[in-house]
């Protein structure tokens, strides 16, 4: 296959400057998604540089090669910040400049500006660097499951092998000695690498933003915004993927309701914001008192439940004891005064009520009105069959 270099590289320009500026129209588009700004001007300065870069033989040597490559060392300098952003660090001036100012310091050694084969060596180690660098931030990086970060870091580090492959591919084949090196064929091939590599890193940086966009928009869907804890919806759902499990290996599952007692009073003693502050550390005490594989969420206003796979109704009672003694132990300080607060908690288990997330709700629901008409801070699991009627009631309406 022959090659029309010159064709080429204006192809290699024209892609990194359209792709440098479709990413810096999506980040317009969502100001904090500041990763695809970065790489939209690494895509820009690249392109500016590989524009030098062709112009070889017509434009001074000053340009077309210190200023070539510095710019395009500045250019991954930016992929490197977009990869820093993109992990919430700030961009490092050392690190996007250092790579340029390294090439340009050794650019005044005569005998390194004038050997082509330590040019060819300089460059291709400092892409390699460059590349495994970005491929490490956006691994090491790694908060939150995206399906494009994998391909997106293997893909940088497969560039930054194959700028390693063209030393010795440059020692043996190319015409070093300057005159028509760049519209020798080889170069073409590696342009053509690189805007295949351009296209490929647009795509997979903007679908790593719209993944982790997406995921954000899903969690706060389930969250609760006032506690950070489940919300209702997230709780069934998950809930009901629980029991089915539970069922599927022949174990017990519990459901506990907890209910703050006097709640309203408290909000109307000490404010609104206190009664606020009270329902944050009463999701604290849930996730301090739980084990992790157990479900909790707010449910309504000063409800909360858990769903607690491979647990009996024994452990399901003990596990209903911590929660409660932990929140009469808590103890706020308000302007107000010190704000004490007990609660009420339903038990229901699978073995007496079923598998069915609804039913046992309803069964923790009528132990609960139970426990509050005890006289409120208890843990009661029995039910009687009117205040099990109650409960079908209530869930219903
Ligand atoms: P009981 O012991 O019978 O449960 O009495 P209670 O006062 O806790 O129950 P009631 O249902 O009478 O009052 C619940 C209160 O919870 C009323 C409502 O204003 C308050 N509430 C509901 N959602 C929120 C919230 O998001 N923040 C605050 N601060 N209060 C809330
Ligand atoms: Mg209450
Ligand atoms: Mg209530």
């Amino acid at each position: 296959m022959s090659l029309h270099v010159p064709t080429i590289l204006f192809l290699t320009v024209l892609v990194a400057l359209l792709t440098g500026m479709l990413l810096i129209f999506s980040w317009a588009q969502n100001r904090l998604h500041r990763s695809l700004a970065w790489w939209g001007v690494a895509n820009l300065l690249g392109g500016a540089g590989a524009a030098l870069l062709a112009a070889r033989g017509s434009i001074p040597d000053f340009l077309s090669i210190d200023l070539a490559n510095a710019l395009l060392f500045c250019g991954y300098g930016a992929m490197l910040s977009a990869a820093r952003r993109f992990i919430g660090r700030p961009a490092d001036a050392r690190l996007l400049f250092g790579g340029a100012a390294l090439w340009l310091i050794a650019c005044q050694l005569p005998a390194f500006h004038a050997s082509a084969a330590a040019r060819v060596c300089f460059i291709s180690f400092g892409i390699a660097a460059y590349s495994w660098t970005i491929a490490y931030v956006l691994i090491r990086g790694q908060t939150e499951r995206l399906a494009s970060r994998i391909p997106a870091a293997i893909w940088v580090c497969l560039h930054g092998a194959s700028s390693l492959v063209r030393i010795p591919i440059c020692l043996v084949a190319l015409p070093l000695k300057e005159a028509n090196l760049i519209s020798h064929p080889l170069i073409g091939f590696f342009a053509v690498e690189a805007i295949v590599q351009l296209i490929a890193m647009s795509f997979l940086q903007i679908g790593m933003e719209k993944e982790r966009d997406e995921l954000h928009q899903k969690l706060a869907a389930q969250t609760d915004e006032l506690t950070g804890a489940a919300n209702r919806r997230s709780v069934l759902e998950r809930a009901d993927a629980l029991l089915a499990d539970c069922r599927a290996r022949h174990v017990s599952a519990a459901v506990l309701l907890l209910d703050l007692d006097h709640f309203k009073s408290i909000n109307d003693t000490f404010g609104h914001d206190v009664g606020d502050g009270v329902l944050r550390a009463t999701a604290q005490t849930f996730s301090e008192v739980l084990r992790k594989g157990d479900l909790f969420g707010r449910v309504g206003g000063e409800e909360f439940a858990c769903c607690l796979p491979n647990t009996s109704p024994l452990e399901a009672i003990a596990v209903a004891e911590r929660l409660r003694a932990a929140i009469s132990k808590l103890c706020l300080m308000s302007p107000g005064g010190a704000i004490c607060v007990t609660a009420s908690v339903g038990v229901a288990s699978t073995n007496r009520d079923g598998y069915d997330f609804a039913e046992l709700m309803k069964a923790a629901d009528a132990a609960l009105y139970e426990a509050k008409a005890r006289g409120r801070d208890r843990v009661v699991n029995e039910v009687s069959p009117p205040a099990y009627a109650l409960a079908s009631e209530r869930l219903a309406s």
